[in-house]
């Protein structure tokens, strides 16, 4: 229900159109995939994608003659759905954190204003709801903003947050937050990182000097690169992930503001594109509005 809430606008503008596409068709012709294109397109699926999805519906329909419109419908469901199953694009059941993994050490990374400190805290209040115990580090040290607004998520979760003066080392707050979280015992643990995409070199250096460095604590960590994308960006979300995936190994993606867009499509074409799942989407400024992404859902809830 509050998937519905979330991705309202794109899928009212989605079915909308997809109706009046359809409306006193009979088959599925040129017009109809046309007009299906142009729908896809609209809702920021990206043209890669798009085109994917229409070349199944194209092989398909041809094999059937005649299509009305509840069974385009079943028609395109299947086939996003197929092609989604093909795409590591999220979760078919709900997803927890591995229990094995203590911490559980979660990087995550994005650009400024996207939605990456929010997330954070609402990642936290879902964790810390599910009785686990978090702690947060504050590694970006890039703007003074960036740490007091941390903090002022962990005072509202109630978490402990783990800082260091701005402009300090991003790889020596890593170290202490996860030197820290182990002499606490707790479960999971949540490093902010600085995204300044505008010097590449730089980025992947010390993102990689952050995991060098958190790795002296906890082996193998992070077990999570998530990357936080702003939905309503639309093209701009695809050009970002372009740029991360480059810099570093980005293991899920978190979309956020997806309340509010009609661009909710891009989270199809950049898991599609990408090859990484979806692991939650943002659907409102609230400690609540964060969700484990479930794929089976989201193409449900275009189609119903
Ligand atoms: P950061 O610079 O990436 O850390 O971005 P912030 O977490 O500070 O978020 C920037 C703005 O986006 C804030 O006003 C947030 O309340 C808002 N925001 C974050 N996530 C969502 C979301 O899912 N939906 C909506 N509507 N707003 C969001």
């Amino acid at each position: 229900e509050s998937l519905d809430k979330g991705l309202e606008k794109t899928k009212s503008t989605f079915l909308s159109k997809l109706g009046k596409a359809v409306v006193g068709k009979s088959k599925v012709d040129d017009d109809v995939l046309d007009s299906l294109e142009e729908i896809l397109v609209s809702s920021d699926v990206g043209v890669d994608t798009t085109l994917r999805i229409i070349d199944r519906i194209e092989a398909r329909v041809s094999k059937d003659k005649y299509v009305g419109t509840g069974e385009l419908n079943r028609i395109l469901r299947e086939e996003i759905a197929g092609l989604l199953s093909e795409t590591n694009f999220g979760n078919e059941v709900e997803y927890s954190i591995p229990k094995d993994k203590k911490p559980y050490v979660i990087m995550v990374v994005g650009v400024n204003g996207v939605g990456k400190t929010t997330t954070i805290g609402k990642l936290a209040y879902q964790f810390k709801k599910q009785g686990l115990k978090v702690v947060l580090g504050a590694a970006d040290t890039f703007r003074a903003a960036a740490i007091e607004q941390l903090q002022v998520w962990a005072e509202r979760v109630d978490v402990p947050i783990v800082k260091q003066r701005m402009g300090s080392d991003p790889a020596s707050v890593a170290f202490d937050t996860l030197s820290s979280a182990v002499n606490q015992n707790a479960d999971v643990v949540i490093i902010d990182t600085a995204g300044r995409l505008h010097n590449k070199v730089n980025l992947m250096n010390e993102l990689t000097k952050v995991k060098r460095v958190m790795q002296k604590v906890v082996p193998d960590t992070p077990h999570e690169v998530l990357l936080v994308l702003d939905g309503s960006t639309g093209q701009n979300a695809f050009e970002q992930a372009k740029q991360f995936t480059k810099a570093t190994e980005v293991t899920a993606l978190a979309v956020t503001k997806l309340d509010g867009t009609a661009k909710g499509g891009v989270v199809i074409g950049i898991s599609d594109q990408f090859k990484i799942p979806v692991r939650y989407i943002g659907v409102g400024e609230g400690m609540e509005d964060l969700q484990v992404f479930n794929k089976i859902e989201f193409v449900d809830s275009f189609f119903s």
